[in-house]
């Protein structure tokens, strides 16, 4: 399974533009169709005022162009991201670890000016323990009449219930004053006079750096992948789908807490096609059967002769020959689709299907797999279309007998929304 995703990986991992490859989608529109706006918080350092510009809808590029790299993996994990999906990292946190991270010191002495002038430190006691928080006082932006310290006061020391009041008033500003909603919210961004951080290479080369953080011991041994014996890592928490434990303290290696290096090691080679793959995967191989989501991820026998933009049209008519939500019509357009696949991609890239059925994690940004299928043919989506059209002629002659009407006629092709949805409940037990 590893070995598929990183085939795919191979084809799709971008080596002249890095971050390409660590880039996380964005939802254009809302649930209700109605399109997302980008949040855009400017602090001035020069005129000593905070802007918040909401002008900008998102679109395909907005990822790119903000470098959106979701947010950190664990919820404990500091949150460092200047683009992120929700805004109370941004109100707490962002700003004080940036400082704290191999930023270039200009931009640091930056965001030290912007914490002392915009921000309130906040002393609380955590399990006994002395900590410091600064706060965005969005009294000084005119959001709120209380600053930080109050709301703190106010919650009687509970830092998280300040954080919490914070967020809420800082959503309740951006209604009023700017008649945006927080369900028309696709991302907040950090600038600095003007200039988003996202655009500045030290924050770029950042994200690099954090990404390759994990080699920086260079363990020797050998790669799980490809065999080579330096520059390895045994830290493979970064990665979407967790074959093996990352976390459970029996498990380590030697007992020895956080290293599972006898279950998996990676060269930096490997690891980034195994990311490049994941997202890939992430972005391009989910369909849906029945109540149940599910990875198709092909499987090639030898390393596919093709490019990204190959493995693209491949994967879409995959895609399409899984789709069952479709029509009878289109479905038996399907078998056909299928079979011209199959004798375009057998001669030179031979491939079986992985079926990895799972649910996304708490946080969206890893999966539980539910259930495994592994190397199956192609072919058998065909037999899957053969029993839905089986079972939809049934279903269209029991509805002629008992409606006694006109609808579900024999003519009809089984038009899909009179038609008995298959897989509707699906067991795993065997
Ligand atoms: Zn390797």
């Amino acid at each position: 399974m590893q070995e598929a995703i990183w085939q795919i990986g191979q084809v799709a991992y971008n080596p002249q533009d890095v971050i390409s490859n660590y880039l996380q989608p964005l939802a254009t529109k809302n649930k209700k169709g109605q399109p997302l706006q980008v949040v855009k918080i400017d602090f001035n350092l020069q005129l000593g005022t905070l802007e918040l510009d909401v002008t900008e809808e998102l679109d395909d590029n907005t990822s790119s162009k903000y470098c959106y790299i979701g947010h950190a993996d664990a919820p404990s994990a500091p949150q460092w991201q200047a683009s992120v999906k929700t805004h109370n990292y941004l109100l707490s946190q962002t700003i004080t670890n940036l400082i704290s991270m191999d930023i270039d010191e200009q931009l640091k002495a930056d965001l030290k000016v912007l914490r002392d002038k915009f921000f309130q430190d906040i002393v609380f006691v955590d399990k006994g323990k002395e900590k410091h928080i600064y706060l965005l006082d969005l009294s000084s932006i005119g959001f709120t009449e209380r600053n930080p310290k109050d709301i703190f006061n106010q919650q009687e020391g509970d830092i998280k219930k300040t954080i919490k009041v914070l967020s809420k008033e800082f959503i309740l500003g951006l209604k009023e004053k700017y008649g945006i909603t927080d369900k028309n919210i696709g991302l907040f961004v950090l600038a600095i006079n003007g200039k988003t951080a996202a655009n500045m290479a030290t924050y770029q080369n950042l994200i690099i750096k954090e990404k390759k953080k994990v080699f920086a011991k260079g363990e020797k041994g050998c790669c799980s992948i490809c065999g080579i014996s330096e520059g390895l890592t045994a830290d493979t928490s970064k990665l979407k789908m967790k074959f093996y434990t990352t976390t459970n303290l029996n498990f380590p290696s030697g007992f020895e807490k956080g290293s599972y290096r006898k279950n998996m090691l990676l060269c930096v080679n490997c690891m980034n096609n195994l990311t490049a793959g994941e997202n890939f995967v992430w972005q391009n191989l989910s369909a849906r059967l029945g109540n149940f989501t599910v990875f198709l991820i092909p499987s090639f026998l030898f390393q596919p002769q093709m490019d990204q933009k190959d493995l693209e049209g491949m994967v879409n008519k995959v895609q399409g020959t899984f789709n069952l939500t479709a029509d009878m019509e289109k479905l038996k357009g399907f078998q056909g689709d299928i079979r011209m696949l199959l004798v375009e991609l057998e001669q030179e890239d031979y491939f079986l299907m992985n079926m990895l059925f799972y649910r996304k994690g708490q946080q969206g940004q890893d999966v539980k797999v539910q259930r495994f299928i592994k190397d199956v043919h192609p072919t058998r989506f065909i037999n899957i279309h053969k029993a839905i059209e089986k079972i939809n002629q049934i279903g269209n002659m029991l509805l002629i007998t008992l409606v006694d009407g006109n609808i579900g006629t024999e003519n009809d092709g089984g038009d899909s929304r009179l038609s008995p949805t298959p897989f509707r409940r699906f067991s795993f037990v065997q």
